[in-house]
This record gives C-alpha cells, structure tokens and sequence, in this order.
C-alpha cells in the first residue's frame, strides 16, 4: 500500500483525498490544512487524520475542538508520496519540507514548471515522471488540451493548435473572484501563458492560445481549431475521442446545451460533488473543414486534475505503468459517463 498524505485541503486536496481512499492500492495517511473551516470539519469527520499546516495556528483547532492528529511535518514523514494543494506560490514554499524528509512530492498547476523535474499528464507523459522527486500535474486547462492534443498528435500528427478559453471567474464556493458583469479578455496579451504550458507536456507542439474570463462558476469552454498532419473525417475523430477514457463525447440526444446541464447529468449519476473528471466535448461540434478540426470542450476545472494526481502517485512510486496506472485510477473511481 502506497501512504499519501496530502498538504492543502480545499478544492482540489480535498477531491484528490477522496479519490485516493478510493483505491485499492493507496492508504491516506492524512491531510494538512492551515484553518479550522468547514472543510477541516468534514475532514475529520470522514475519519481523515488532520495535520496543522502551520504550528502557530494549531490552537485554533483545539479552540474550535477540531482534533489534530500532530503538525505537517510528522504526515510528511510518514507519506511515501505527497500531494501540495495549497494556493499557487504556496507549493514552492514547501518545497524544502518535504525535501527535508526526502518525500516526493507532487505540486498543483499554480505552481511554476522550474519548480519540478517533470509536468505530468497521465495520457500523454505518465514515464516522464518515474521516480521523480519533484512533480507538477499541470492546470484544469492544460490537462483538458494535453488530453485532446495526445491521441490526435498519435493518430494524424498536428501542424498547429490554436485555442480560445473561455474561462470561469472563479469556482463556485470562490465568492471574492469575477467579473460578475463583464466579459474579459484575460489576459489581455496574446498569446496567454496557456501555450507555452500545454508545451510543458508537449515541447515540440505549435499552439497558440487567447483567454477570456467570464461571470461563470461551473465549467470553462475551450472552443478548438486544430490543424491536422494527416486526413480525418469527422467521424473518424469522433471514435477516436470516445474510444478514449478521460474525453466524454457528449451524444446529441442527450440534449446537453452548456455546463449547467452537465452538472446536472454528474449530479443525476451520482458523481460526487457533481465532478466531471473527463473532457466533456460536444459531440455535434466535432467538424473537420479541410485540414482543420473544430470543437468544442467543457473543463471542469475542480476535477478534472484529480484522477491525474492519483496516476501521478504511481508514477513517483514506480508502482504502475501508464495504462495500469490509469485503469485501476478510472475503475476505483467508476469513471466512464
Ligand atoms: P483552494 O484555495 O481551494 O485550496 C487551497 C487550500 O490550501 C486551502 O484550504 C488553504 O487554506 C490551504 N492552505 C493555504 N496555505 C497553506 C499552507 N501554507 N499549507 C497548507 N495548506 C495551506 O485552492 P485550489 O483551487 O484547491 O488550488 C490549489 C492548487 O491547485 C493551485 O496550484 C491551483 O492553481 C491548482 N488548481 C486549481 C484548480 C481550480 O480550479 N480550483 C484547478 C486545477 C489546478
């Protein structure tokens, strides 16, 4: 059994916590968290043994009569792996924690790729990550590119990606983010930094991408044109899309028209949280024009890094190859829609 303690418990920790409890090969030894908040509460109360961040904070635990099981630095001692999800910049920090108790330790996507020895996507570079000390499953929207960019560069080899993503002002439980009455160019510079990131998976990829932000919680929208190598039909791409087991290939009749319904549909399935792990791609969407292909793609931002994380645990372990790895990731979560 693989010991994984994981550092930052909010959006992204507290999923990666659930899903490693949820595999037949990893045991969670605990979760840090800075706060005695509501999610501290739920932590213990799902029997997850929490840690203190920070030392000087840890009497505000006792005040709130939240119970510690000891300080960070004891979970880093007794986790094989860790797992950062603290706010980006925090990763970096911690840095020198876990090197002190020689833990490999995996960092979220806020976090600059020099930080690590490896970005990480399951599909496209699970190897590069064998043995690392130091790995960084890289943002929701990387991991929704790197998804779609791996079978297509595997199948028809690509001459160029050009993106636009339509991004969410904040998560939903994020009351301080926005524009709540605006739509943003964001960033305002083309191209954003979203390219140069997707080719920290793919370095030889020419992509160019622009963002927007706009007053939306549940998803962003990635609308897609990328130019092909080789001949595609439509259809073609379509099967090879839904013969992939991270990209949902949203049927017509489903008549999902956006993101509110695609949480619905999690929720009506019993996904927790309402998560949508996969790449949602409308399947009507899917065009080729000459050499070029058209989509478009809904990212659950919270989630869809999270059977990453888990694939990334392996990875560091040398338990599992890729396939392996991501079979028994996507069986323990029942992923599939
Ligand atoms: P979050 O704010 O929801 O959670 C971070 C948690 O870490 C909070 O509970 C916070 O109290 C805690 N924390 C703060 N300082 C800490 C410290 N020193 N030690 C331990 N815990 C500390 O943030 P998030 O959305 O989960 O993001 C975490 C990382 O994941 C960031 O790098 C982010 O860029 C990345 N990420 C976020 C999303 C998303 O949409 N939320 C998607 C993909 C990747």
């Amino acid at each position: 059994m693989l010991s994984v303690g994981v550092n930052g418990y909010g959006t992204i920790g507290k999923r990666v916590a659930d899903a490693v409890v949820a595999q037949p090969d990893m045991e969670l030894v605990g979760v840090a968290k800075t706060r005695p908040n509501y999610e501290a509460e739920r932590a213990v109360a799902n029997g997850y043994p929490l840690y203190a961040a920070i030392e000087e904070r840890a009497e505000k635990f006792d005040a709130a009569d939240i119970d510690l099981a000891g300080l960070v630095e004891e979970l880093v001692e007794e986790a094989d792996v860790m797992v950062d999800a603290t706010p980006s910049g925090i990763g970096a920090e911690n840095k020198s924690l876990y090197e002190e108790h020689d833990t490999p330790a995996l960092y979220q996507g806020g976090e600059d790729a020099d930080l690590v020895d490896t970005s990480f996507n399951a599909r496209a570079n699970f190897a590069d990550a064998a043995g690392a000390d130091r790995v960084r499953v890289v943002s929701c929207n990387t991991t929704g590119l790197s998804r779609l960019v791996a079978p297509l560069e595997e199948e028809y080899g690509i001459e160029k990606v050009r993106a636009t993503l339509v991004r969410r002002g904040g998560d939903p439980a994020q009351t301080d983010r926005g524009p709540i009455n605006d739509i943003l160019p964001n960033p305002r510079t083309i191209p954003s930094h979203h390219g140069p990131d997707v080719q920290t998976i793919f370095p030889d990829l020419a992509i160019d991408t622009l963002g927007l932000k706009v007053p939306a919680t549940l998803m962003h929208t990635h609308s897609i044109n990328v130019s092909l190598t080789g001949d595609a039909t439509a259809d073609e791409v379509r099967e090879l899309l839904e013969s992939q087991t991270r990209t949902f290939v949203i049927p017509e009749h489903l008549d999902i028209d956006g993101a509110g319904k695609l949480k619905e549909f999690a929720l009506d399935a019993g996904r927790p949280r309402g998560d949508l792990w996969e790449n949602c791609i409308w399947g009507e969407s899917i065009s080729v024009e000459g050499d070029d292909l058209y989509l478009f793609q809904a990212i659950h931002q919270e989630s869809d890094v999270v059977p990453e994380n888990v694939d990334a645990i392996r990875a560091v372990a040398e338990t599992a190859d890729a396939d392996e790895s991501i079979e028994t990731t996507n069986d323990a979560l029942d992923m599939g829609l």
